[in-house]
């Protein structure tokens, strides 16, 4: 972790609304993070920000988020801004008219053109009114957590729908207009076999998504999973069956005709998430909503991350987290973001990423040598047998 260059007080110390101001104003971000933090019940390997006793508080979000993009569309310079997430939490959790006025709050920021506009949902919260209001409020991308079609893998992550609501979900959210959806799975889930995942992989190609994420199990620090493997109640999985696992992914959807463009996700050609392009390209957003957060300038931060706090401002959040990275640090970064694409990064802005950097040139030559990575049509890439080795490969480049 860098040092920051600009001195700022961190949350205990008091909200940073200076910091907010400079942060934001003036900026010209690509696309905006909007963070919804409530959920009915709180996964046990879930490591957001996200409230389960929240009812008395939703419409004094929706309130306070009218407010954080009033601000918001004074403060900055949204000529770039092509893409909008709402995420969290479950935005489709608040009810529809909250959720209606959430999304009005944020189409209501100019924007170059407004090429996506995507929204988390659970397959459990997307009822024919929730679809209508998505449709409604501009949004024409959802993506569905699902995680896994098999009752006892979702009870281990404590993950509370009926697999049975995907479908379903699905086709309300196709019936009502939203023709992008993306599905998410979760792979080496503790006790699963590769039977167990073969099943779930059956099950999203055949609700023919046009985007699929697959990632493997993380036990995030403090989490209840964690907590329950540390206890030596569960156990993680055999990293040669996680392995096995991806392997089956990356073979199975390549001749299903999806396109793996990231390490973790796959699109029908022309589907990927333009949105998560921006953060894996090193590009700007900006945050809004409780604990979201943003990139600007090169500056990271999280506005104010307890929702009471946050209710209590009135225009832009007060921040915190705020860390400006030296240009070698976040040249690393960008390195290894860009070499999550399967596309790889452009030779110029390798050679800008690396000079002055002898550590990480001799790191990227070593894994040339050991062809785990290749410069194919000028653009270095990890190797296609060597993608399972992703995480080494990176991690030695930082
Ligand atoms: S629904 Fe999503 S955000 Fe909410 S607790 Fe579960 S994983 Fe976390």
């Amino acid at each position: 972790m860098s040092t920051p260059s600009i001195q700022l007080p961190q949350y205990d110390d008091g909200p940073s609304l200076d910091a907010a101001g400079r942060i934001v104003h003036g900026s010209s971000p690509d696309a905006i993070y909007a963070h919804v933090p409530f959920c009915r019940h709180k996964c046990h390997y879930c490591d957001f920000y996200s409230l389960v006793d929240h009812r008395d508080r939703t419409t004094a979000f929706a309130d306070r988020f009218e407010l954080e993009a009033e601000a918001v569309r004074g403060a900055i310079d949204s000529s770039k801004i092509r893409t909008a997430f709402v995420g969290g939490g479950t935005p489709t959790l608040l009810e529809p008219p909250l959720l209606a006025r959430v999304l009005a709050a944020i189409t209501s920021i100019p924007m170059r053109s407004f090429d996506e506009f995507t929204v988390e949902a659970n397959p459990e919260t997307v009822t024919e009114d929730i679809a209508a209001t998505l449709v409604a409020g501009g949004v024409d991308r959802v993506s569905l957590g699902c995680q896994s079609f098999q009752p006892e893998l979702l009870k281990t992550l404590e993950r509370w729908h009926d697999p049975n609501c995907v479908p379903v979900a699905v086709d309300r959210l196709r019936r009502a207009g939203i023709a992008r959806i993306s599905l998410d799975l979760i792979f080496g889930i503790p006790g699963a076999t590769m039977a167990d995942w073969e099943r779930d992989l059956d099950a999203v190609i055949a609700l023919e998504p046009d985007h699929l994420s697959c990632y493997g199990l993380v036990f995030e620090p403090g989490t209840p999973l964690s907590e329950k493997q540390r206890l030596g109640r569960i156990d993680a999985i055999d990293d040669s069956v996680e392995a096995a696992m991806y392997d089956l992914t990356r073979t199975r959807l390549a001749a299903e005709g999806f396109e793996q463009y990231e390490i973790s996700n796959w699109a029908r050609p022309g589907e990927a998430c333009l949105h998560n392009l921006v953060y894996w390209e090193a590009g700007d957003w900006l945050a809004i909503g409780p604990a979201a957060a943003g990139n600007l300038g090169g500056i990271r931060y999280r506005n104010l991350p307890r929702l009471d706090d946050w209710l209590q401002g009135s225009g832009l959040s007060s921040v915190v987290n705020v860390d400006e990275p030296s240009a070698s640090v976040a040249n690393g970064e960008r390195l290894m973001l860009g070499l999550r694409l399967r596309r790889g990064i452009e030779r110029s802005v390798f050679e800008g990423l690396v000079r002055g950097h002898a550590e990480r040139a001799a790191a990227v030559s070593r894994h040339l040598e050991r062809e785990n990575l290749v410069w194919q049509e000028d653009r270095l890439r990890i190797a296609d047998g060597s993608v399972m080795l992703a995480d080494e490969i990176l991690s030695d480049l930082l």
